[in-house]
């Protein structure tokens, strides 16, 4: 255990949601906070702006409400009464030049309800039978990590792995299945099937019966805030004492944070947030070097905002694209069904997502010619008119993939960090991308340096 004098000095390295939480609770915890921050803004990933009246999310626009600790960190800052819930319904997979609804009562791509399954127009005969065979095979999972391709396919069969679970899952890691490790992504998926066997019906049992008098299709699984997750970067600025914004830190050591200027500084206790590739240049061993090797994936989101009668009207919020339709969309959301907040009356938000294999041939191209590219493939599937703007935001090389073997380079990552003293590590790069996750990690952090008035060392 690494023991801080309460009065002493902490520096947090990294100004996204996971850097910006440690800050919070190392403050709470009654330290004194400096943030470096490399870029000339804190948010890191979480990049809104206001523009005629619309919420324009770049990056993340809402958390999964299952995972409590952001919801709890947004209470402890006075903003619950700010969380909006996203609103739900149906939602579509674009799959053999088609929109085609999700088969009611599928979770993650999962089918379990028999009904909806035997009258999707998603899958031919012969895929729901091979996917019922999930109700026989034995265990996949046998002890030792495998890609979900493996995994979903041995269960579930190829048609219902490229129509549905393939665009909905690796959508998240913004990764490929068959890169994908089962144990670091979605480890309740083994957990199911060690439990039932069968993961339909291990899903089907965790389904939440709808209870008397909601709507399944008010309770939304996704929340925000009203102004936008800026707002949540915004009331967490004040619990840094010291920000150094445009600041890269080069190295550090023990107590010491070299930054890019040469500069050399002391601290009691160091907390690493930043982005996943900067770890190995920080820390110089061989297990923060693995991390940082390992594969990142690139996105771009663009944001057009329309008149609504401009837009196709469908009922829903959105949908994902199958691989084998060759469009550079991965999906889209309508942002104006999914967050109402984020659009004025009568205006539509449609925020579309480009898959990594194309980012490459438009990294070199302006903003404009990016998102004229983007509607082209969005108009392949459904029709729009003229935007009255559009916005494109960049995500270079900054998704981590969990690959297969992951847990195991975390797992040596931490060993090595754990004899460092008062150094601790935290991020979307060790246990999970999600937001929740990231202030799950940073909260950790913080007390495993334990900052107290008690003891000093
Ligand atoms: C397009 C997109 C959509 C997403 N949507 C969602 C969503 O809807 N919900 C969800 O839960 N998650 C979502 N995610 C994932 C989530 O946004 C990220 O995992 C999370 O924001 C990562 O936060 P972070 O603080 O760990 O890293 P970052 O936000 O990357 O912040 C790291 C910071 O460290 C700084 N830094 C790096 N090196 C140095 C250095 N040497 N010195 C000083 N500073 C340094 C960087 O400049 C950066 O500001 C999405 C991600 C993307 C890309």
């Amino acid at each position: 255990m690494k023991w801080v004098n309460r009065l002493n000095k902490i520096a947090i390295i990294g100004g996204g949601i996971t850097g910006l939480a440690a800050a919070h609770y190392a403050k709470q915890a009654g330290a004194h906070v400096t943030l470096f921050e490399a870029s000339e803004r804190i948010g890191g990933k979480i990049k809104t702006v206001y523009q005629d009246g619309f919420t324009l999310e770049g990056g993340p626009d809402g958390y999964m409400a299952r995972k409590p600790t952001l919801t709890e960190l947004i209470t402890d800052l006075g903003l619950e009464e700010h969380l909006v819930r996203s609103k739900t319904g149906t939602s579509y997979i674009y799959v053999r030049q088609k929109l085609r609804q999700m088969p009611a009562g599928s979770v993650m791509g999962i089918p379990t309800k028999f009904w909806p399954m035997v009258k999707t127009d998603l899958f031919t005969w012969r895929g729901k039978l091979r996917a019922g065979f999930d109700l026989f095979l034995p265990r996949v999972y046998e002890g030792e990590d495998i890609s979900l391709d493996r995994f979903f396919r041995t269960r579930l069969g190829s048609e219902v792995v490229d129509a549905m679970i393939e665009p909905l899952l690796s959508g998240i890691y913004n990764g490929t299945l068959e890169d994908m490790s089962i144990e670091s992504t979605f480890p309740q998926f083994i957990t199911i099937e060690q439990k039932t066997r069968s993961l339909i019906l291990g899903m089907k049992a965790l389904t939440p019966p709808v209870q008397a008098g909601v709507k399944p299709k008010e309770a939304g699984k996704f929340l925000s805030l009203d102004q936008g997750l800026g707002a949540l970067v915004e009331a967490l600025r004040p619990s840094i004492d010291r920000l150094e914004t445009s600041t890269q830190v080069q190295s550090i050591r023990p107590h010491e944070v070299t930054l890019s200027n040469g500069h050399v500084e002391q601290f009691d206790g160091i907390i690493i947030a930043t982005s996943p590739n900067a770890l190995g240049g920080l820390l110089q061993i061989p297990e923060a070097e693995r991390l940082s090797q390992l594969k990142r994936t690139s996105s771009m989101t663009v944001l057009a905002a329309f008149e609504e009668g401009d837009v196709q009207a469908l009922d829903g919020t959105g949908y994902v694209i199958a691989k084998a339709e060759h469009n550079a969309l991965t999906a889209c959301s309508w942002m104006h069904k999914k967050w109402p907040h984020m659009a004025p009356e009568g205006k539509a938000l449609l925020r579309m997502y480009i898959g990594s294999d194309h980012v490459p041939h438009l990294l070199e191209e302006d903003d404009e010619t990016v998102a004229a590219f983007a509607l082209n493939e969005l108009r392949r599937i459904q029709q729009v008119g003229t935007p009255l703007f559009t916005k494109v935001e960049r995500h270079i090389h900054t998704m981590p993939q969990y690959e297969v073997g992951h847990k195991q380079s975390v797992r040596a990552f931490e060993e090595a960090i754990s004899a460092m003293d008062g150094i601790e590590a935290c991020g979307a790069i060790l246990h999970g991308v999600g937001l929740p996750d990231c202030v799950d990690s940073a909260k950790r952090a913080v007390e495993r340096l334990h900052i107290t008035q008690e003891v000093t060392v």
